[in-house]
């Protein structure tokens, strides 16, 4: 059921979301939210919610007239790493708002630790909360900072003295206790940040595009070490980014969206190497996508003429007349430049090549207007402008898409 103010998705106002993300310190009563009675849970019912911590179902988020959100659903299992991955616009953020209590949704519901929070405020939704531009107090030191959600729970001064310890250790600050964010680094500030949100030990961790502010090998960095103390807590995070490496390397799940709905939720290598349309394809990892006509099937193999005017030989997952209209997608890795032997083979000129060290991104014309990108591994000369090439791959390292650009199942 919508909240208050349902159907309008009104934003709340809060004056520090910083602030008000790191109070989370009333569990909420179960089976009661905001004064509403909810069922009792079955026990599948019990047991599913201890499995799944986050549960979304059939939301829908409006501003004002605007639909930013519709029919998402995502069931996020405790304990794991979940990023919703997109372009700019296309929802992330206000499903992260959604899940905080920062915005209202129009319908649908949603569940926290097995209870539904659609009345909850953000504050008795027990979230640990980590921005972009970290949101921490300037005036109040870096002990102070991340001592914010104890001291608003009443924990003992000597247990808060530990805890802060202890999350200042984990994200490798101890020792900084005295310091103000202004005399940190903006690294150092975000894993305060992250401290901060942590230290209560929250029944989620929403991350929403935290890396972005930083430059390109502390994001790296960041990385790997949001991941870890990801694991060593075993906290569930939701994690916001538009980035896809990122997403690639540190989530258990990805939820690829596009304009305000799912377009495809499975692990990096399910929507890597199976993505389930052309915008997904192409959004993770900048796919070849090759539209053409189906020649012939004969048994799981189909021909496929290209408009680019070559024939190619693609796996196909279920019976095909042939005139039907698919697109052969192929990953750039997986086109092997100079191939001799391998079961597809287009014929093409180099217009541009990128050398990238050990590696090398060619774009090659193969005809009628159609360019490929493959990226290669150098372990000879590298190609120029205008040189001919043959790249290969093999008829089960594609995908096929049907006419709207779904892939064929
Ligand atoms: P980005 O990566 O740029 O942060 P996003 O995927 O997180 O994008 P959202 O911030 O969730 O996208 O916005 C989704 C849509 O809702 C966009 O079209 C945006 O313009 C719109 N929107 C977001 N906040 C508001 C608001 N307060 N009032 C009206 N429209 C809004």
């Amino acid at each position: 059921m919508p909240g208050p103010s349902s159907g309008t998705g009104s934003l709340k106002v809060h004056d520090d979301i910083g602030e008000t993300s790191a109070v989370a310190p009333q569990p909420v009563l179960a089976g009661v939210s905001a004064g509403r009675e909810i069922a009792p849970r079955s026990r599948t019912g019990q047991a599913a919610a201890e499995e799944h911590t986050v549960v979304l179902t059939d939301v829908a988020i409006a501003y004002g007239k605007f639909t930013a959100v519709r029919n998402f659903s995502l069931s996020v299992q405790k304990g794991s790493f979940v990023t919703l991955l997109g372009p700019s616009g296309c929802g992330k953020t206000t499903i992260l708002r959604a899940i905080a209590g920062l915005v209202d949704i129009a319908d649908g519901e949603i569940s926290i630790g097995g209870r539904r929070v659609d009345d909850v405020p953000i504050n008795k939704r027990n979230i640990g909360l980590v921005f972009q531009n970290y949101a921490l107090f300037p005036h109040k030191s870096v002990f102070d900072n991340v001592a914010f959600g104890l001291k608003y729970r009443n924990v003992a001064k000597p247990e808060i003295k530990r805890r802060v310890g202890k999350a200042l250790e984990m994200v490798r600050l101890p020792g900084s206790e005295k310091k103000l964010p202004s005399q940190l680094s903006g690294g150092q500030q975000q894993r305060i940040a992250l401290a901060r949100a942590i230290v209560f030990e929250p029944t989620v961790l929403l991350l929403d595009e935290p890396l972005s502010a930083l430059d390109a090998n502390m994001r790296e960095e960041m990385r790997i070490e949001i991941k870890k103390i990801q694991k060593a807590t075993g906290i569930t995070a939701i994690f916001v980014t538009h980035d896809q490496e990122e997403a690639l390397s540190m989530s258990d799940q990805i939820v690829v969206m596009n304009a305000g709905v799912v377009e495809q939720i499975g692990s990096p290598e399910q929507v890597y190497e199976s993505p389930a349309s052309a915008f997904v394809a192409d959004f993770l990892g900048k796919a070849n996508v090759l539209p053409g006509v189906v020649a012939s099937v004969d048994g799981l193999v189909a021909t496929i003429n290209l408009s680019a005017g070559q024939t190619v030989r693609a796996l196909s997952p279920r019976a095909m007349p042939a005139g039907e209209h698919v697109a052969v997608v192929v990953r750039p890795q997986k086109l092997v430049v100079g191939s001799t032997t391998a079961g597809n083979r287009l014929s093409g000129r180099v217009v541009s090549t990128s050398y990238l060290g050990s590696s090398a991104v060619y774009e090659i014309d193969i005809g009628q207007d159609t360019t490929i990108r493959a990226n290669t591994i150098l372990n000879g000369g590298i190609m120029r402008e205008g040189d001919a090439v043959d790249v290969g791959f093999e008829p089960g390292g594609c995908v096929l898409l049907d006419d709207a650009g779904r892939r064929i199942v």
